[in-house]
């Protein structure tokens, strides 16, 4: 089987991977990587300067979704998985150019302990009470999916919506609340919502039963004499059980794991610098129209951005391409600022800060690196990791390089102090980088679109879609995601053979 893999992202990567696995099991596949641009990797990109690596695109990938880590031990990147520093996880949000810690015991936008929440200065007294009544609201249906900020809203107060929802779920979209879709983005909530009613309650019923679980799994690794857990914590969930980091990077940069998995690949089945112009459906198989060059395939896994696949698909099924066309993207721009740190103030204690749109200032938020990931920065250096523009913001991305870091430089004064973070302190390097539609934001309705994707795709068999556009926008989404369009492939080609 013959196997054409269009995106060379950490999604179309990871299909090549399992295709390249099985192949050398002994599977009887070729593939083809095609990708426009002249690396691999698409939003993974680290770059080490001086001795200090810095992330132009993401900077690690959620720890509780295996698929990260699993893929780099299999890539032998163990010894480079580096856990986030959580003893130190204190998060900030901006309020009037005042640092606010987001109180303790929220879970997923949720205040879950009454204590840390009524003393803190992120709501005022009203929100405050909204909060607390919170817990009587009537359960309520499933019905049409909303924005993320509804949901919030019903809940909470737009004050909520202003000082959590946005400003965390544009950290980890760039996206706008009153757009994202709550049943995608939130589904938990969603469905808390229709069993409790109040989502606190929902939260609190769904950590008791977390915590009976963890501590039968901990009664029975005992019992069988076991003593793992005891270490502290562990990057990417090494062991089943024990404590694990939220995050996860690898001590050289992300870009390791692009570079390891390139390894892996046929050098010859890559082809860098090679745009997909148009993918046809001809007979029982695919033809991939590149500049100047016509191949035909067996199979194929479109893994470029969906604006890019609905443009190839166009023409084979201009349903299923106006479908993949019609999924908003976001832009963002990574700002990194690199400092002796002996120059600086104290900066706060934690990883960072948010900033919600409401405060009008260019920067989404704000990631002290050299925090966040212990041992990887050299002794005496600080990173400071700004992230701007998002949905709200895209008109940035036309500013030059030396305007962006002078916003950024302006902001981070305003809002730490000049003492800490003045602009006499000079920046030993500066770098920024610039993701135009890179990220797919998850409207109101992509529930409903998925299932009409899936089911013109059910048509058309031999394509598979992969990447950040469908089931999850991480990491390790991006990973699943490819590797099972490969297995679902090879797994269709055995069921087809058999049937013969
Ligand atoms: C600034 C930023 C910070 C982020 N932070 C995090 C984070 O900390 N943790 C996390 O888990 N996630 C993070 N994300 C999200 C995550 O990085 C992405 O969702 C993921 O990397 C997307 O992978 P992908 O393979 O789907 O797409 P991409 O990385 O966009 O790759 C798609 C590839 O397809 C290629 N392509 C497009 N059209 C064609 C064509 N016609 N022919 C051939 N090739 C084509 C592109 O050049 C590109 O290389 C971040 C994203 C950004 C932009």
């Amino acid at each position: 089987m013959r196997v054409a893999v269009i995106g060379g992202g950490i999604a179309g990567l990871a299909a090549a991977f399992e295709l390249e696995k099985a192949r050398e099991a002994g599977a009887d596949v070729e593939y083809t990587l095609f990708e426009s641009r002249e690396r691999l990797g698409g939003s993974l990109a680290s770059e080490t300067v001086n001795g200090i690596v810095l992330e132009r695109g993401p900077d690690s990938f959620l720890s509780e979704k295996q698929a990260g880590a699993e893929l780099c031990r299999e890539l032998g990147l163990a010894d480079q998985l580096t856990p986030s520093n959580d003893a130190n996880r204190k998060t900030y949000i901006v309020v009037k150019n005042r640092l606010v810690p987001l109180p303790d015991g929220l879970m997923f936008l949720i205040p879950t302990k009454l204590v840390p929440t009524a003393l803190s200065g992120l709501f005022s007294p009203t929100t405050k009470i909204r909060m607390a009544l919170e817990l009587l609201h009537p359960p309520r249906p499933s019905g049409q999916d909303e924005s993320v900020a509804a949901l919030v809203l019903r809940h909470f107060g737009q004050e909520a919506v202003d000082r959590l929802a946005d400003p965390l779920l544009s950290g980890i979209y760039g996206g706008d609340s009153t757009q994202l879709s709550a049943r995608t983005v939130l589904p938990k909530l969603v469905e808390m919502e229709s069993q409790y009613g109040s989502l606190t309650r929902g939260m609190l019923a769904a950590h008791r039963q977390m915590r009976a679980m963890m501590a039968a799994r901990n009664a029975s690794a005992n019992g069988a004499g076991g003593t793992q857990g005891q270490g502290g914590q562990r990057a990417g969930g090494g062991q089943a059980s024990g404590p694990r980091s939220i995050f996860t990077t690898l001590q050289g940069g992300l870009q390791q794991l692009v570079d390891a998995l390139e390894a892996r690949l046929d050098p010859a089945w890559v082809r860098k610098s090679t745009a997909v112009k148009l993918v046809e459906r001809i007979g029982d198989g695919w033809r991939i129209q590149c500049a100047g060059s016509d191949e035909n395939f067996d199979a194929v896994i479109v893994a470029s951005p969906a604006w890019a696949a609905g443009g190839l698909l166009a023409a084979t099924d201009a349903g299923l391409g106006d479908e993949l066309s019609a999924i908003p993207y976001s832009s963002s721009i990574t700002v990194n600022l690199v400092f002796d740190e002996a120059q600086l103030g104290k900066l706060p204690d934690g990883f960072g800060f948010l900033v919600p749109a409401v405060e009008g200032r260019a920067m989404l938020a704000c990631t002290f690196v050299h925090r966040k990931f212990l041992g990887r920065t050299p002794t005496g250096k600080a990173i400071l990791r700004a992230f701007l523009g998002g949905a709200k913001n895209e008109a940035l991305l036309d500013q030059s390089d030396e305007v962006l870091v002078a916003t950024v430089r302006r902001e981070l004064s305003e809002i730490l102090g000049a003492r800490v973070m003045g602009p006499h302190i000079p920046a030993e390097a500066t770098q920024v980088s610039r993701w135009r539609r890179a990220m797919a934001q998850y409207a109101v309705g992509h529930q409903e679109r998925m299932k009409r994707v899936k089911e013109r795709l059910a048509t058309l068999p031999g394509l598979r879609l992969a990447g950040n556009a469908y089931d999850g926008i991480g990491i390790p989404d991006c990973i699943r995601t490819g590797r099972q369009a490969a297995r679902e492939l090879m797994a269709e080609k055995r069921a087809a053979v058999s049937s013969r």
